[in-house]
């Protein structure tokens, strides 16, 4: 493939992920973007999905819903010649790392929020990962159908809580029982609303520029003037809105609708494509690349362990950082500098899993895994290449978990092994206990009910989960000193983690700073 027509592949991708608060809308505004690109076929409301509170992600509970094939990680649709690429970002109530680090994997955000809500608490914690990688965020302010609060104060809002500069390009007329429409600022054209017209064949609702005295009998006299002034006021002393700034994470995009009737959605991606940055040059070890380098390389996001409950199967993801993935090459895995042939590996297309003939820099595709591949290896066609470091989340809850019944303790041990080897949990053992009660940290507490969940559901093992009071772990030196200080402590417990580091947990930091400054122990926070 000449290099041009790679560039053009590249240059043509949009790898996003839609960030938001549980119920503001993420699943309903995933399922009208599939409708746009023909990914689904008919339009249609999902239904409240309150019941399956396990479900590992949003689109696996959609897939159950619509009948659907779409489990993935990863949602791929063609739209007026872009390849648009979702990730999902799973919506527990808890975050959790997988979260993080499948953001890493994204070129561009949408903040989804909810217009009665403002900004609400997961938001702000996805907004700040989105923020430290210096990524563009559009922000999507949902549900005008219903009442909400005030465009001017929800524009103040996103300002002041998440102190990013925000943009209008779009601006309600009116809300709730009043929602009249948009009105774009660029082109000033006024898009009437009218509900449920987007699912229903019910003609088109009358557009047009505002001046148009027609488009302003139908918004009322009232809702005119009160646009008239909140454009003037907005063009007076809004934010400046350049390409950069957007590129840099400066200021956001807002635009304004209601997914569920699909309105606003065309509107905003419209702007989403012409504004969100196509695959970005990585950090590496060897410098910046661009994600035109010829050669192939890629880094592991996530792994996902019994996505198909009829066979069990591992499925590593890679996000694809430089060039073009061909079907069957070999490509080496610079951990254990093996050379593996990525033989089947599988995309989401519209409807069904596919086995993939190739892929560009920012596709994610998967890979069957028989146990070698961990979160954050690199595959390459250039040995030695590394990118940047996953973040890494310190556990903050840990627990003893024991086994229910002794004669299920194999399936008990693989079970914690590999829910460890996604990067579900983080598992320690005492110094002096074996394998079959081990101690776990998660980062949020809801964690541990998945692994109780699925410990019984995909491994058929019932455990009984035992909190203990730590809050902090800290990794120290194999020190013989250190370790036996520690260990005779009261206020520490020495554990090892699953390469064999020597870690300690600690009831608070104040206790950590305690013991390492009254016996000068150099507490790490991660494995070193
Ligand atoms: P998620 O938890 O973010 O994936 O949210 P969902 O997409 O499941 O939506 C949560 C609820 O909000 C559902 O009942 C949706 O039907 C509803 N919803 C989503 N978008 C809109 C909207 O634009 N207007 C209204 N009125 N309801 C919406």
């Amino acid at each position: 493939m000449s290099h041009t027509d790679l560039k053009s592949e590249i240059n043509s991708r949009k790898t996003f992920a839609i960030i938001s608060h549980p119920d503001a809308g993420k699943t309903t505004l995933t399922e009208k973007l599939l409708l746009f690109g023909g990914a689904i076929r008919e339009a249609g409301s999902v239904k409240a999905r309150k019941a399956e509170r396990y479900a590992t992600s949003d689109w696996m509970e959609l897939e159950r819903q619509r009948g659907i094939s779409i489990t993935s990680s990863a949602l791929q649709f063609k739209y007026q010649g872009f390849v648009i690429n979702i990730l999902d970002t799973p919506g527990h109530q808890d975050f959790s790392e997988d979260t993080y680090r499948t953001l890493t994997a994204a070129d561009s955000a949408v903040m989804l929020i909810d217009a009665a809500k403002g900004v609400e608490t997961q938001t702000k914690k996805l907004f700040e990962v989105c923020r430290q990688r210096g990524i563009p965020i559009f922000t999507f302010i949902n549900k005008f159908d219903r009442n909400a609060k005030d465009p001017l104060d929800l524009m103040d809002e996103v300002e002041k809580v998440l102190g990013i500069e925000s943009y209008a390009m779009n601006w309600p007329i009116g809300m709730g029982q009043d929602f009249k429409g948009i009105y774009d600022r660029k082109t000033g054209q006024v898009e009437r609303f009218v509900e449920g017209s987007a699912r229903s064949s019910a003609k088109p609702p009358i557009s047009g520029v505002f001046s148009d005295p027609l488009v302003q009998d139908g918004i009322g006299e009232g809702l005119v003037k009160q646009l008239t002034e909140e454009i003037e006021l907005l063009d007076l002393a809004g934010n400046d809105f350049s390409q950069d700034r957007v590129d840099r994470g400066e200021v956001t995009p807002v635009f304004f609708g209601s997914a569920l009737n699909n309105f606003g959605v065309p509107n905003f991606l419209q702007y989403f494509l012409e504004l969100a940055p196509a695959p970005q040059p990585r950090n590496t070890n060897l410098g910046e690349l661009d994600p035109e380098t010829p050669s192939f390389s890629g880094y592991i996001f996530k792994i996902q362990a019994n996505m198909n409950s009829q066979h069990r199967d591992r499925i590593a993801f890679i996000r694809i950082c430089t060039g073009r993935y061909e079907r069957g090459m070999n490509v080496i895995h610079t951990r254990s500098h093996r050379r593996l042939r990525l033989a089947q590996p599988q995309q989401l297309f519209a409807q069904e899993r596919t086995i993939l003939d190739e892929a560009f820099a920012g596709d994610i595709i998967g890979v069957h895994d028989s146990g070698l591949l961990r979160i954050g290896d690199v595959l390459t066609e250039k040995d030695g290449l590394q990118f940047e470091a996953m973040p890494f989340f310190s556990p903050e809850n840990f627990a003893r978990i024991n086994i229910a019944n002794a004669l299920k303790r194999k399936q008990f041990i693989k079970g914690i092994q590999e829910l460890q080897e996604e990067g579900a949990i983080h598992v320690f053992r005492d110094l002096h206990v074996g394998v079959e009660a081990p101690i776990v940290g998660v980062v949020g507490q809801l964690q541990f009910e998945v692994l109780e969940y699925r410990l019984r559901e995909e491994y058929g093992v019932n455990v009984n989960i035992q909190h203990l009071p730590f809050e902090i772990v800290r990794w120290v030196e194999k020190d013989e000193k250190t370790v036996k200080l520690l260990t005779e402590s009261s206020m520490s417990t020495v554990v090892m983690d699953k390469d064999d580091n020597y870690a300690v947990l600690l009831l608070d930091q104040w206790k950590a700073n305690w013991l390492s400054e009254r016996y000068e122990i150099k507490f790490y926070n991660q494995p070193f």
